[in-house]
């Protein structure tokens, strides 16, 4: 097959090359001082309908994980068909984009760049051709020796189409695939390190994997006559689906014609899923370890309240994501509690720049308050987490604008005083708040009153049967997989051998078959 386009697969048109208009561009964050998502990944057979209607409903439930770009591939059993583009899942999939799509096996991607570029280059699923016909791959999280595999793979004359480093796991995998699919992944295990969970599409399957850490989720199940596998069980739910077993450390979940099998293709080196889903990434609907995230978050503002109790008047959460947690404080605390700000729901994610005056509104862009329920009010402000401190700084001196007599700050994330490299877009140890200032160097730089956060102890006491099993690595340093030094998301941005990819510009463009 010629192929002149970077992970292009059959029939793939470059009619829409560079044709896109500024709404192609890469998107605004509206000051949002939250880690940033990293992906979220899907896998379906769906032998009575299209697997790509199935996926494109079920990406919505994980848009939450990645809104950059998105992607679908499937399979009828011969040629693999996808759509790619930059955008938001309802930018980049309508009726005519969907209905080439056809095939009863598929897998979907949605992305926030965690390794390489915001570029359509990158977006997934990565598409190759291999020793058992076409395969696609989506992939959440990060590797930490995608540099050296790049170069290994490069020397053994491999050329690279993408910079970030899920391509290393396509292209080892098609190194491997004539083994098998329990054997190829076992393969491919052996050789990446790092945290990730993975749908593959092959022309008669689909694999589901996760690293032996177990740090990023994936859970498998069924739906309808079929099966699927996805980043969380949010995913299952507006697609009738169910979800059956929680793939574990170096699990691989196979599905086919025959049904699902699971088999263990690495050794479990130890349980160490991200706290963080806990926290704040995962869907408040989705469950992990047997755990309600709503709950467990209403948990963390429970503990919250207990360690750092506060006389105040309002249990006022940051929304959306600090309203379980704001609930449980306000519960165990018997404090009352009141939502005081609006949330913009459609502006989070948008591609028009704002001009200096807009920017400097910062976070009035986001959030309206709601005047009544702050004036003369002393008030406990409960969010997940503190990244840089800009965004609550500017929520606190907002709640003052308003009259606010007293702002107490409660945080139900400990202080993250060192960078995640597990597919978490953070900050900078330099960046980071806590890593820089003392905590009271923190409520003083916020201008609230007092800051009080949430113990480790105390986070992981709250997620009940996951305690002892979590990566705690950017609260206290320990990394449960090591890293190298001088590793950064842009490792591969000028990889030695991407030339022909020189016409891809930034954010342009949509990948079609
Ligand atoms: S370092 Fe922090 S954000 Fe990254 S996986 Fe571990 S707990 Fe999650």
């Amino acid at each position: 097959m010629q192929n002149d386009w970077p992970n292009r697969a059959k029939g793939e048109s470059r009619q829409s090359q560079g044709q896109s208009s500024g709404s192609q561009a890469t998107p605004i964050e509206w000051h949002d001082d939250r880690p940033k998502e990293e992906c979220g990944v899907i896998g379906v057979y769906s032998p009575d309908s299209q697997a790509a209607r199935q996926i494109f409903f079920a990406l919505f439930a994980l848009q939450h994980r990645g809104q950059e770009s998105a992607g679908i591939a499937v399979t009828d059993g011969h040629d693999v068909r996808m759509h790619r583009a930059m955008g938001l899942i309802s930018q980049v999939f309508d009726e005519e984009k969907l209905l080439p799509l056809v095939g009863d096996m598929g897998i979907g991607h949605t992305r926030y760049s965690t390794s390489g570029a915001s570029v359509l280059r990158n977006a997934q699923p990565i598409y190759c051709t291999s020793s058992v016909g076409e395969i696609a791959v989506a992939h959440n999280g990060n590797l930490i020796n995608a540099n050296q595999l790049r170069q290994e793979l490069v020397q053994e004359g491999e050329t690279l189409d993408t910079t970030a480093d899920s391509e290393v796991i396509a292209r080892l995998l098609v190194k491997n695939l004539h083994l098998g699919p329990e054997n190829a992944v076992s393969a491919v295990m052996k050789r990446i390190k790092g945290a990730y969970s993975v749908t593959v599409l092959t022309p008669n399957m689909v694999l589901g994997f996760r690293d032996p850490n177990g740090v990023r989720p994936l859970v498998a199940g069924r739906i309808g006559s079929g099966w699927m596998v996805a980043s969380e069980s949010c995913a299952f739910w507006p697609v009738g689906g169910e979800v059956e077993h929680e793939v574990g450390p170096g699990e691989v979940v196979i599905i086919d014609q025959s049904g699902m099998r699971f088999a263990q293709a690495a050794p479990k080196v130890k349980d160490t899923m991200c706290l963080f889903e806990f926290i704040y990434f995962a869907r408040p609907d989705s469950e992990m370890y047997g755990e309600g995230l709503y709950q467990v978050r209403e948990n963390m503002g429970r503990e919250l309240a207990k360690e750092q109790p506060v006389d105040a008047d309002v249990v006022v959460p940051v929304p959306d994501s600090g309203i379980p947690a704001a609930q449980g404080f306000s519960q165990e605390s018997g404090i009352p509690f009141h939502e005081a700000m609006m949330k913009s729901r459609y502006i989070h994610r948008t591609f028009i720049q704002p001009d200096q005056r807009l920017r400097e509104l910062g976070v009035r862009m986001k959030l309206a308050p709601l005047k009544g329920q702050i004036n003369g009010k002393r008030i406990v402000l409960v969010d997940d987490s503190i990244v840089r401190a800009t965004t609550t700084k500017q929520i606190v001196k907002l709640l003052f604008d308003c009259g606010a007599r007293e702002v107490h700050v409660r945080i139900t994330a400990p202080p993250i005083k060192y960078p995640c490299f597990y597919g978490i877009d953070m900050a900078s140890k330099g960046e980071l708040a806590a890593a820089v200032m003392s905590i009271p160097e923190i409520c003083k730089h916020l201008g609230a009153n007092t800051l009080g956060y949430l113990s480790i102890e105390g986070a992981s006491r709250a997620t009940g049967g996951a305690n002892g099993k979590l990566c705690l690595a950017c609260f206290n340093g320990e990394y449960p997989i090591s890293v190298p030094a001088g590793m950064t998301k842009m490792a591969f941005e000028e990889p030695p051998d991407v030339g022909q990819l020189a016409t891809v510009t930034r954010g342009q463009g949509t990948l079609d078959f």
